[in-house]
């Protein structure tokens, strides 16, 4: 199978509806810098603020473009992600995902992952959608609480990443997608510490070691580096 077919923008299969810019407006000129940036080869380049523009018109922007890339890689391996094959949202036996949204589910539940990938891709996509929250109209202020907003966003989406590499990475690498998975999880990450949108540690450590390995940010871990990033187990929701 070829990863091309994945990637062909619009008709490639995607878990939930792709979420698009309108042309013509700002967001969308944002988009075609980072995706020109991007086409450029620099991760690292890609992730930065362009000069000029605004921080919360680029955090939308990114948002966005990461939430299609993520709804694409989970569309993937969707069909093997089910109610059998993955009973429990996970990453892997130490780290265990609950479902809170905190407004019509506040109480945590245990859901399998494909039920859990829904609530959470619905949750973004109606965050997304919300004139409130994601302004698309010029002059229209971003809420004081964006900047949160986004963090909360960044945080669950991680762990989406989390359980495709716990748990279907092997189809991922037979599928011929392992190369364009770990770009977009690169990417991913670059941006996460460029504006600093999963604070807690804890949350990233299901995949530390591979962020390491990929931004590569210090050498090789000693042995049991593993010790203190599993101390923070079953991240839980939130
Ligand atoms: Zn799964």
């Amino acid at each position: 199978m070829n990863i091309g077919k994945f990637l062909a923008g619009d008709k490639a299969k995607t878990f939930k509806p792709k979420k698009s810019h309108r042309v013509g407006t700002k967001r969308y000129d944002l988009h075609k810098h980072a995706q020109a940036t991007l086409g450029a080869g620099n991760l690292r380049d890609a992730v930065t603020l362009p000069e000029g523009e605004d921080e919360h018109e680029w955090l939308a922007v990114n948002t966005v473009d990461f939430f299609n890339e993520i709804n694409l890689l989970y569309g993937i391996v969707a069909e093997f992600c089910t109610e059998q094959a993955c009973p429990v949202m996970c990453a892997g036996p130490k780290y265990e995902y609950m479902w809170a949204d905190g407004v019509q589910i506040r109480k945590p539940i245990a859901v399998s992952a494909p039920r859990y990938v829904d609530y959470l891709m619905t949750w973004v996509q109606n965050l997304l959608d919300d004139e409130k929250v994601f302004p698309t109209q010029l002059g229209v202020p971003f809420p004081p609480d964006f900047f949160e907003r986004v963090q909360n966003i960044f945080k669950r989406l991680f762990r989406v990443y989390a359980h495709i590499y716990y748990c279907h990475f092997e189809k991922m690498t037979s599928l011929g997608a392992e190369p364009h998975l770990n770009t977009c999880f690169k990417h991913y990450m670059y941006f996460v510490y460029e504006f600093n949108l999963i604070p807690k540690r804890e949350e990233l450590a299901p995949l530390q070691e591979l962020i390491d390995k990929l931004l590569d940010k210090r050498p090789a871990a000693p042995p049991d580096a593993g010790a203190s990033a599993s101390a923070g187990a079953s991240a839980g929701e939130g």
